[in-house]
């Protein structure tokens, strides 16, 4: 199997190498990430200025754009046959509900699912990377699970708790949650004595009930979203069809 491997926090994240180490022995791996953090980029592509690419110490390429972009640049331009899967992460901290619009490392496998290849993204809930061993071997087993009866291509979404594997609970199949509205900026002055503000915090949970991610994952469960594109609101389809007839 032939695994490409991508994230939004960039080539030199704990997550990443996590990652790499738990799937190089099960596949052939490449390695294709950002070269800083570009958590919260969403699916933005660069069209302003030309990428490149870079090799480091350890193989891992890196390159001077989004997580979208890395993919997109490693299935069109990098890679000289096409990946069997992609995955992204592991990343530091939780994309759940909402977040999964703001993500990066979502970003980073929906590319590849728009490419038409399966794709898995990988969140470890908590900040500060405590228990990576843990979300790396439950990645591989998740990995490992191939999803045969699922159509192709597939768009996963995991979301592991920051717990020892032993204290891990079930994988089980989610759907996502919903958030309160984000906390407001954070105003500061800068040393000019300018306003300046800081994008606040993500909101808490609002749809946190049985059969969410939220749900799942502050009950040990590993959460699993199986997610798609299509952002058409059906339901309104017919509404608006007569308001402009
Ligand atoms: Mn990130």
């Amino acid at each position: 199997m032939k695994i490409l491997i991508s994230n939004d926090d960039g080539y030199l994240a704990p997550g990443i190498i996590a990652l790499a180490d738990a799937l190089a022995p099960i596949a052939d791996i490449v390695v294709v990430a950002p070269d800083s953090n570009r958590s919260a980029c969403s699916n933005s592509l660069t069209l302003d200025r030309p990428l490149s690419f870079y090799q480091a110490a350890n193989g891992f390429y890196f390159v001077n754009g989004t997580s979208s972009d890395c993919v997109h640049v490693a299935l069109t331009g990098i890679l000289t046959e096409k990946p069997d899967l992609v995955v992204s992460g592991i990343n530091q901290g939780q994309n759940m509900g909402d977040d999964t619009l703001y993500s990066g490392t979502v970003a980073a496998a929906t590319e590849a699912y728009l490419f038409g290849i399966p794709a898995i993204a990988f969140s470890q809930a908590d900040k500060g990377w405590a228990e990576l061993d843990s979300a790396a071997r439950i990645a591989k087993e998740i990995v490992q699970r191939r999803f045969d009866t699922l159509p192709r291509p597939f768009l996963l979404n995991v979301n592991i708790p920051n717990l020892p594997y032993d204290r891990l609970g079930r994988i089980v199949s989610t759907r996502l949650g919903k958030r309160h509205q984000s906390e407001g900026v954070i105003r500061m002055q800068d040393p000019n004595g300018r306003e300046i503000y800081w994008i606040g915090a993500a909101g808490p949970a609002k749809d946190a009930g049985e059969g969410t991610d939220f749900h799942a994952v502050v009950s040990g469960n590993v959460s699993i979203t199986p997610l798609q594109i299509d952002l058409t609101h059906t339901a309104q389809l017919a509404s608006l069809k007569k308001e402009l007839e």
